[in-house]
């Protein structure tokens, strides 16, 4: 009789997790790791064999670049062709956190990791077990969102598992993410500061540490290519999912999976509530939407968040919201 080993998905936690971990990326293979936004899916970053596979597992396409993730700055240097004033003052301000520089890459980056571009997008994480990971493995590590392509992003590890089921990946828990949502992404590379992908950290706080105004990139469709989290659909449920007013919420079915902010919502098998505050919101959205897609309904409402012109509202939310209401416009499909 013939035994055959089935490829598993195994989640992992604590120290012998990131042993494990280490000896799994030496060999090329992927795993899953908590950042403090969503859980990545982890490769050597100079081992273009095991960023293809990367590529593979998320059915990404290879045009889309991915994230580099290190554990400090003096990781960064070999990766650049230059490392600015204005990278250095970012870093000195976010990092490690949820803030991306794009900067002119190295020879040594392979350009699987850029998809044949001149740029990288380098990160600093500042989730403990994502740091102990880099600086273990001693190496950059990249780590797109640890979801298949185009679905919603993992904010736990059990996410990841429902991602990639009875695949071979090692998913190391690290608990619910803190942001809850991706990275801002500032192109340092032009001739002013752009920021590509809105995120917790905000164009003021950019803007205050560089000294000079940032804008966010009014993206074209030509940048589709480039930023691939930026246009079009992305973060998708798999059930049809609309975005709705506060006032229509009374009008959903029984057969609807309700989301909502503004309270009067039971949260129970068919609805989920999230705070009020936009970091609670963000925090909670993406676990709201795996809960959405795996209940029985058959479609999903999303209250659109509170305007943020609102003189009741706190003004220091607007920037969050915005990010979210990016997230939020690539999820839900449109409405007839
Ligand atoms: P994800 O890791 O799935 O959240 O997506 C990675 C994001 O990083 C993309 O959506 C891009 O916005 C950004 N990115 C990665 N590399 C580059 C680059 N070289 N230039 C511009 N944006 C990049
Ligand atoms: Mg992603």
């Amino acid at each position: 009789m013939q035994t055959r080993m089935t490829p598993m998905t195994e989640i992992l936690e604590g120290p012998e997790a990131i042993v494990a971990a280490i000896a799994r990326l030496g060999l090329g293979q992927p795993i899953a790791f908590p950042t403090e936004t969503v859980y990545g899916l982890g490769a050597d970053a100079l081992d273009n064999d095991a960023v293809e596979r990367v590529f593979a597992l998320k059915g990404r396409p290879t045009t889309n670049p991915l994230i580099v993730h290190v554990a400090g700055c003096e990781m960064v240097d070999e990766l650049v062709e230059e490392w600015s004033s204005d990278a250095q003052k970012l870093a000195d301000a976010f990092w490690p956190g949820s803030l991306t520089l794009v900067l002119n890459k190295s020879e040594l980056v392979p350009d699987i990791v850029t998809a044949g571009g001149p740029t990288v997008a380098i990160r600093c994480p500042s989730h403990p077990m994502a740091l102990g990971l880099i600086e273990a493995y001693g190496k950059p590590i990249v780590g797109p969102s640890a979801n298949p392509s185009g679905w919603i992003s993992p904010t736990t590890a059990d996410h990841v598992a429902r991602g990639f089921a009875g695949q071979d990946i090692l998913i190391l828990e690290g608990g619910a993410c803190r942001a809850g949502i991706e990275s801002t992404v500032v192109d340092l590379t032009g001739d002013a500061p752009i920021v590509l992908r809105p995120g917790v950290i905000s164009t003021d706080q950019i803007s205050r540490v560089l000294g000079v105004d940032v804008q966010i990139k009014q993206h074209q469709d030509e940048d589709i290519a480039r930023s691939p989290g930026t246009t079009g659909a992305h973060y998708q449920p798999a059930k049809p999912t609309l975005l709705k007013k506060t006032a229509e919420l009374g009008a959903a079915g029984p057969d609807i999976y309700v989301i909502s902010w503004s309270g009067g919502i039971a949260d129970d098998a068919r609805s989920s509530s999230l705070p009020e505050d936009a970091a609670g919101y963000a925090r909670g959205l993406y676990n709201a939407m795996h809960e959405a897609d795996a209940s029985d309904a058959s479609e999903i409402w999303i209250e659109r968040p509170p305007k943020t012109d609102d003189e009741n509202h706190n003004k220091e939310d607007a920037p969050i919201w915005h990010a979210v209401m990016e997230r939020l416009n690539r999820a839900c499909h449109p409405t007839v």
